[in-house]
């Protein structure tokens, strides 16, 4: 159990996810990501079943992947057809890479219904593809697919399928847990069962849908599995795959097994966060290990206690794994952690009761109106700063205007005007927008441009809204949050109001004097 093999399969399995679709250039940017962060082995696609899978990994070739092989994927030859005249692995000698992965069935029951072929053929299926590959001057790694639940019911019949697979010369044989039902300590029984059967190197493939694909993969390699396949953030069919990020947190912090460098394992939460950007799914907050609350402490007890000493409510320092450390500030939680956060801004509250005071009442408060900080952290400084008087706003608002014109064509327009003041100079400005928001915001720079040209570095990322008393219909009160980012940084800024322009325009407010007070702080 010193040094585990990880072979990843976010862009074969992965991309099997509700909700996913890799373009070519997509899989070539995760590849690379996947390399840097130093896995052995990364599972391009399936070329022959998907075109788009053969032009990624023509492309792949110009990659530099450091130590990370790339791996082709596929199944075993047809039943009663020849390996050397079958599509499908022709298709894997295509890919070119030098390992390639073939499924081949393992459960009686899916050759007997699936295949409609006779149990002994399917041995010879299995044999005859790998020998075929292996003569083509491959390395072969065998997945063995519905592993667990053929052996549950026809436990000599898997075996012989690990040992048709074993004597071809497969460098790998990788148990898979197909439909994700094992419990974890018939996975870990199995497993040693096997190995009493089986020489050849033994992997684990696992599916989450009892929600135990990550313990199964590691009490696979507690049970002598040396190579554990995966996705990014567990994404794959249904519930997903086994989600290595935490297998390899878990591997590297918990079992002191090596499998990436103490200098990769800091990249993972930046590399969970790319993929997720690049699959266009949100990473859960709750995420282990990586997700945005995964070391944040919200009870105000439990931030008194984590001031004193980490180790009272966190199971690993955040840092080995990228993350870092948040106290929410909220209702809940009391003065220690106005005081933390004004020493993380250097503001030096001391023992100066009276401002923390002012400033807890003020947050109660808001928080009571629907105000929401710990999504909001830029408001949260700005706010801190404006009761301390630390900071003068960098323009007052004379007045705004907003128009909005549906024609008879259906055509919609927004048009909004502003008026505003910089020092004694008094600016006016119209501009044109998709949308009532989308006008206010570009009205607003075009309004500040000339005094501050380095607002044109900012854009805003992301627009939420939401409603928080359903009940009163359309005037209910809504929360916004505005996501703005520049060349360095992304903050978050709020508003909340029962008109949602009202709390959009709150929210931009925010995001440009934290901009601009950011900047201003660099100078
Ligand atoms: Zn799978």
């Amino acid at each position: 159990m010193n040094k585990i093999e990880l072979y990843d399969t976010t862009l074969r399995d992965g991309a099997q996810s509700e909700g996913i679709s890799f373009s070519v250039e997509d899989k070539l940017r995760i590849c690379e990501k996947l390399a840097e962060l130093g896995m052995q082995f990364i599972e391009g696609g399936w070329p022959g079943a998907n075109p788009k899978d053969m032009s990624f990994f023509a492309k792949a070739k110009a990659l530099k992947l450091k130590n990370s092989k790339l791996v082709a994927f596929g199944s075993t030859r047809h039943a009663l057809a020849k390996a050397s005249a079958d599509k499908v692995l022709k298709g894997l000698l295509d890919a070119d890479t030098r390992y390639i992965t073939i499924f081949g069935k393992s459960w009686d029951l899916h050759v007997k219904d699936v295949l409609k072929t006779t149990l002994e053929e399917n041995l010879k299926m299995i044999e005859d593809s790998i020998k075929f590959l292996r003569s083509k001057g491959r390395t072969v790694f065998f997945d063995a697919e519905h592993f667990f639940d053929g052996y549950k019911e026809n436990n000599s019949y898997a075996l012989k399928t690990l040992k048709a697979a074993s004597s071809a010369g497969a460098q790998r044989i990788v148990l898979c847990d197909t439909n994700g039902g094992t419990i974890t300590s018939r996975i870990f029984e199995i497993i040693e069962e096997v190995r009493k059967e089986i020489q050849t190197p033994l992997g684990i493939h696992a599916h989450n849908d009892s929600g135990m694909a990550v313990a199964n993969s590691i009490a696979a390699v507690q049970a002598g599995c040396i190579h554990v396949q995966g996705t990014i953030n567990g994404y794959g069919e249904r519930c997903g795959n086994a989600n290595l990020v935490s297998i390899i947190a878990n591997l590297k912090l918990k079992l002191n097994v090596d499998c990436i460098s103490d200098l990769a394992l800091r990249e993972l939460t930046e590399v969970a966060r790319f993929v997720a950007d690049i699959s266009n799914m949100k990473l859960p907050d709750n995420q282990p290990f990586v997700g945005n609350s995964a070391f944040a402490h919200k009870a105000g007890v439990h931030i008194n206690a984590i001031l004193k000493n980490p180790k009272t409510y966190e199971h690993t320092d955040p840092h080995l794994v990228g993350n870092h450390r948040r106290l929410l500030i909220s209702e809940l939680s009391g003065k220690s952690t106005i005081l933390k956060k004004a020493r993380d801004l250097d503001l030096d509250l001391g023992k100066n009761d009276e401002k923390s005071k002012k400033i807890l009442r003020k947050l109660q408060a808001l928080e009571h109106e629907g105000y929401h900080f710990e999504a909001a952290e830029a408001s949260l400084e700005l706010l801190i700063k404006r009761v301390m008087k630390k900071f003068k706003d960098f323009f007052d608002l004379e007045d705004f205007r907003v128009i909005i014109e549906k024609r008879k064509t259906g055509l919609m327009t927004s048009e909004a005007t502003i008026k505003l003041k910089v020092g004694k100079e008094l600016e006016h400005t119209a501009s044109l927008g998709d949308g009532p928001v989308n006008a206010l915001d570009s009205a607003l720079r075009k309004a500040l441009r000339k005094f501050y040209p380095n607002l044109s570095e900012m854009r805003l990322t992301d627009y939420k809204v939401r409603v928080l008393n359903e009940k009163a219909g359309t005037a209910a009160k809504v929360r916004v949050l505005i996501q703005s980012q520049d060349k360095t940084d992304s903050w978050w800024t709020i508003g909340v109001s029962e008109n949602i322009i009202e709390a959009s325009w709150q929210a931009l407010v925010d995001s440009v004097e934290y901009k601009l007070l950011k900047d201003s702080k660099k100078q």
